[in-house]
């Protein structure tokens, strides 16, 4: 191979066969469930105005202080979107599909990009299907989205695998009051803190209580108690929502420490975690965020919504055996041919697919002999090897082997294949 041979990036992944199947899987699950609830799909460009990110993410946020593709264009700084949220603001407000406050349920899929270190779980352009609801102020909306979530998780069969964590952040006021306290309290054992926590202690001390360092987490067992500082609304809130979760069968834990890393949430803030990835362990997060859409230039609207990562998924679906056999199948019937056939054949193949508009039918081309050919089909994972000689074009008919079960091989009337196929696999 050539020394220079031109490779990905590094953290930016291709997707092959075998994978792709298992990512629509996913995906069609995903579809489905959102479609129960009537979630309408939007799909935003990948590429944005850098201040869309900074004002919304906010500029003392591991994203945008370092994690950002970001580059110049006709004299104008433009990122590769890191998340959905900021783009889905913008869109609902450019085409007015919140400007009266209505109400909107929608979702989106892609890729995201961020410049963080690569390792198992964590990649520079990785996909997130994102949620976001709004014109909402209820906490009934938010009881929505994590029963969603928790019925997604039930058609994936890893419901017992995930856990969801469950926390408010009040009110915009409250949570000033407590990062007061906080920091109060953090300057005075400051040197004990990991040096992420010291930076943060004048920028974002909030996210302090999200650092993993032990000793930090230690100290922060005796910092004040946010739900001393919480408002009676958020409570109140916080407090329905955990009623309607219980009614419906859904638990969580109530963790205080769950902040979050972006700075538009407040009210409830969620995170459904795995031990089974290891570090990587959420797999989808989300909350309230009913300041973000003023703070980008537009009328108060409350929204709720959450973002999960489908490759963490896909990592554990794999590593729980819990997906279906028949996802990675792609084929029904393997098309093999003896003789000087092509043209009957490809007459057969195309007529079948007509009547049979889901049939999955492969044609071998290219050539080979009929025992390359017959193994190949086996390989294929096709149900039925299809098989047509000159003898069997002279008299109008064509064979059908059984290549799961019995082996068994028919020989059926060209014109009755595709009543045989229907009835044998659907
Ligand atoms: P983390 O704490 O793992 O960095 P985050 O708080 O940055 O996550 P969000 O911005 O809330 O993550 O994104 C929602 C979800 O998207 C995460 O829970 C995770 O499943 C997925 N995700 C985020 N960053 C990455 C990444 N770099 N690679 C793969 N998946 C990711
Ligand atoms: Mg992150």
């Amino acid at each position: 191979m050539a020394q220079d041979q031109i490779k990905a990036l590094i953290g930016m992944n291709d997707i092959l066969p075998g994978q792709t199947q298992i990512w629509r899987y996913l995906e069609e699950q995903v579809k489905a469930t959102l479609d129960g609830f009537g979630y309408q799909e939007i799909r935003m460009p990948i590429v944005e105005e850098t201040r869309l990110f900074k004002r919304s993410i906010g500029e003392v946020t591991d994203i945008v202080e370092k994690e950002m593709y970001t580059f110049e264009r006709s004299e104008r700084s433009l990122t590769l979107r890191p998340e959905g949220t900021a783009s889905c603001v913008r869109a609902c407000e450019e085409h007015q599909l919140i400007a009266n406050n209505q109400r909107q349920r929608l979702w989106y899929m892609g890729p995201m990009f961020r410049y963080e270190r690569p390792q198992k779980g964590r990649y520079r352009q990785f996909h997130q299907i994102g949620v976001e609801t709004f014109g909402m102020a209820t906490p009934d909306i938010d009881a929505e989205l994590i029963i969603m979530t928790h019925q997604l998780w039930q058609r994936l069969n890893i419901r017992d695998k995930v856990t969801l964590q469950l926390n408010t952040l009040g009110s915009n006021e409250a949570r000033a009051k407590y990062k007061a306290a906080l920091v109060e309290f953090l300057s005075g054992v400051k040197d004990q803190l990991d040096e992420d926590s010291q930076r943060r202690l004048d920028t974002n001390p909030l996210r302090i209580l999200d650092s993993k360092n032990q000793q930090t987490q230690a100290l922060l067992n005796e910092a004040p108690d946010f739900y001393d500082y919480l408002d009676d609304e958020s409570k109140e809130h916080f407090e329905t929502l955990r009623a309607l979760l219980d009614a419906v069968g859904v638990e969580y834990e109530i963790n205080p420490r769950l902040v979050r890393g972006l700075d538009y949430y407040s009210k409830t803030v969620f995170e459904w975690v795995t031990t089974e990835l290891g570090a990587q362990g959420t797999v989808c997060a989300g909350g309230r965020y009913d300041g973000l859409v003023e703070q980008l230039g537009g009328k108060p609207t409350p929204a709720v919504g959450f973002a999960m990562g489908i490759e963490r998924l896909i990592l554990m679906l794999e590593a729980l055996n819990v997906i279906p056999d028949e996802v990675t199948n792609y084929l029904d019937v393997y098309q093999v041919s003896m003789g000087n056939v092509t043209t009957p054949a490809m007459q057969l193949a195309t007529q079948l697919r007509e009547a049979i508009p889901s049939l999955r039918l492969q044609m071998h081309l290219g050539g080979g002999n009929f025992k390359k050919q017959m193994k190949k089909a086996n390989e294929s994972g096709a149900r039925f090897a299809l098989i047509l000689g000159e003898d069997e074009v002279a008299a109008g008919k064509a064979s059908i082997k059984d290549l799961r079960e019995s082996g068994e091989q028919i020989t059926l009337e060209q014109g009755q294949i595709a009543t045989w196929l229907a009835e044998q696999l659907y």
